[in-house]
């Protein structure tokens, strides 16, 4: 399992959006959707691609748990950025 990271703009330093993935071919294999993201290092909410995300195995931010299925189902579910 790893966790999907993106980088915060206004502090560039990566955030965890609390979505675990299997492997780097599930992240491949997701639509490029938009999701939002309370930001912990600015506070603000980013509105993030998922073509922006990377995969971290382990990373020092604590990941929340027991949502990555729905949370992928999420993003699955979004068309594009146009509402975003
Ligand atoms: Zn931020």
């Amino acid at each position: 399992m790893a966790i999907l990271l993106v980088k915060c703009p206004h502090t560039d330093r990566p955030i965890s959006t609390g979505i675990e993935i299997h492997d780097a071919e599930t992240l491949i294999n997701l639509p490029d959707v938009c999701s939002r993201i309370n930001c912990r290092e600015c506070g603000l909410e980013h509105v993030w691609r998922t073509r922006e995300a990377w995969l971290e195995d382990r990373v020092e931010v604590a990941p929340p748990t027991r949502q990555h299925k729905g949370a992928i189902g999420q993003l699955r579910g979004r068309a594009n950025c146009a509402n975003a």
